[in-house]
């Protein structure tokens, strides 16, 4: 099958892909929309507690920069903050006349001052706003899509990205926006979809793009024990409750999650209790747990951590530029460094919506690419083979990289033939301090002489940078 070329090429069906295609063909380019899945096989689709956004009359954008700032623990890019709170309510309010059913209150999340969390059904935003999105890019006919297409590796030429390889074939493209979502899934314990194993992260290191902050994975504290079935944050700020064995509460619910995942971890064993929760709040949700054979209603859920949300990533500017002329990333694969060592509770939808619509709009003003570009696509070596998480490397990295670690199991993940593995091991290994979500037992405090972003550059290794 030949795939024909278009202006804009998005990588991922999620949020921030979908976002990104949806501006792109509004202001009237050709855009193609490649997914190595379909649409329950993103993160954005299963996103439950909602997308932060000061619009409620006792907020401002002000508030909810200090609340993501606090949360990043001193790394937060401020200009990243900057773009995000100011543009977040504007990009809500678009959701909210588009016809995302949200629900009237807003929620309550761990480390917000305000409510300020628009959500549907308690936890059932991510569907309705990706399941919208989408069938807006189905009606319009600039947008094609195909799925269950992975991307293998990038095409270059003549110093800029022209597209993409994939089992099919190479597609070429005047801009490529990556949209592929984080890693989380090559954690054995996990939230996400079998499949955020992070690509992006893998194949933009091969092609020359910069990537960052990798050693900050955000473990989520309350994931029903053997499964991947998140309980929202919401739920606490409802009233639900952590308790031990023995029924006593030990933590502050609403503290920043990796505060809240180490409790967890130091307990052992723990339970949300939701007796007290309204369940026509989160209806979906409590049916879910039902299934899964549990009875909210009478006894409390065990639960544990799971890595959940990927900070680091392919590092771009504020418009989604990377290193690479052509190639923009948004959304989870990306590091804008907005999320600091810590992510805000319902920042990374928001994140999607503000730099998806970013990265599209500056991908529009790349210039058309010349024929002879095109056709030297058509002469590309074979691609690559799809890169696989196998149980046994996953069950590593969990048990190297996870909420506590310590630089001996680092030292040998290193090691791994897993790009992203490896990167995520050397990364911890050169933060030697405690910050947000990354914690080393050896030193479990933070380190001023670590107040930075580690960034790995082709030909300049692994080195601390201040982004402003
Ligand atoms: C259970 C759960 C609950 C969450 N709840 C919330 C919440 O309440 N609020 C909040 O703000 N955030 C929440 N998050 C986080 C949030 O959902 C994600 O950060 C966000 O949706 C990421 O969107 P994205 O578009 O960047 O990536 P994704 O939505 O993950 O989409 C990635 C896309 O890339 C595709 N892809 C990946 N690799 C390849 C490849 N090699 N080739 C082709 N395609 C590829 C995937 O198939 C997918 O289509 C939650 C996450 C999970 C897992």
């Amino acid at each position: 099958m030949s795939i024909p070329p278009c202006d804009v090429l998005v990588v991922g069906t999620g949020a921030a892909g979908l976002t990104a295609a949806l501006v792109a063909a509004e202001r009237g380019a050709s855009v193609l929309m490649l997914t190595k899945g379909h649409a329950p096989d993103s993160s954005s689709w299963h996103a439950q507690g909602g997308i932060a956004g000061a619009i409620g009359d006792d907020d401002t954008a002000a508030l909810h920069a200090g609340d993501t700032e606090r949360a990043g623990r001193d790394l937060c890019r401020p200009s990243a903050v900057h773009v995000l709170v100011e543009e977040g309510p504007e990009r809500v309010r678009e959701l909210i006349t588009m016809g995302v059913p949200f629900d009237p209150e807003l929620s309550l999340e761990g480390g917000h001052s305000r409510r300020r969390v628009s959500s549907v059904e308690g936890a059932a935003t991510g569907w309705a706003v990706t399941s919208l999105l989408g069938r807006r890019a189905l009606r319009s006919d600039r947008i094609a899509t195909i799925e269950a297409t992975a991307v293998l590796s990038l095409l270059a030429a003549d110093g800029r990205c022209i597209g993409v390889l994939t089992p099919e074939g190479p597609v070429t493209a005047r801009a490529t926006v990556l949209a592929m979502g984080g890693a989380a899934a090559l954690w054995a314990r996990t939230t996400n979809p079998a499949g955020q194993i992070g690509d992006a992260v893998a194949i933009a290191v091969t092609a020359g793009a910069a990537v960052a902050d990798m050693e900050f994975m955000q473990f989520h504290p309350t994931v029903l024990e053997g499964s991947r079935l998140l309980l929202t944050e919401a739920l606490r700020g409802e009233g639900a409750t952590l308790i031990d064995s023995a029924g006593e509460r030990f933590v502050d619910e609403l503290a920043p999650r990796d505060e809240v995942a180490r409790a967890l971890v130091r307990k052992g064993r723990a339970f949300l209790d939701l007796r007290s929760i309204d369940r026509s709040r989160f209806p979906g949700l409590m049916a879910e747990i039902e299934r899964s054979g549990f009875d909210p209603a009478v006894q409390p859920i065990p639960v544990s951590p799971a890595a959940h949300y990927t900070i680091g990533g392919i590092v771009t500017d504020l418009n989604g530029r990377t290193d690479i002329n052509g190639l923009y990333a948004a959304g989870e694969c990306a590091a804008t460094g907005v999320h600091g060592a810590n992510r805000l509770a319902s920042n990374s939808l928001l994140e999607c919506l503000v730099f998806g619509r970013r990265a599209a709009l500056a991908a529009l003003d790349e210039p058309p690419l010349p024929a002879s570009l095109r056709d030297a696509a058509a002469h590309e070596p074979a691609a690559p083979p799809e890169r696989v998480a196998p149980e046994s490397l996953r069950e590593q990295v969990w048990r190297d990289a996870g909420v506590m670690r310590d630089p001996a199991a680092l030292t040998e993940l290193a090691a791994s033939p897993d790009p992203v593995a490896s990167l995520v091991a050397r990364f911890a290994l050169a933060r030697a301090e405690s910050r947000g979500v990354h914690y080393r037992i050896d030193v479990p405090a933070p380190d001023p002489a670590f107040e930075g972003h580690f960034v790995l550059r082709p030909g300049r290794g692994l080195a601390l940078e201040h982004w402003t």
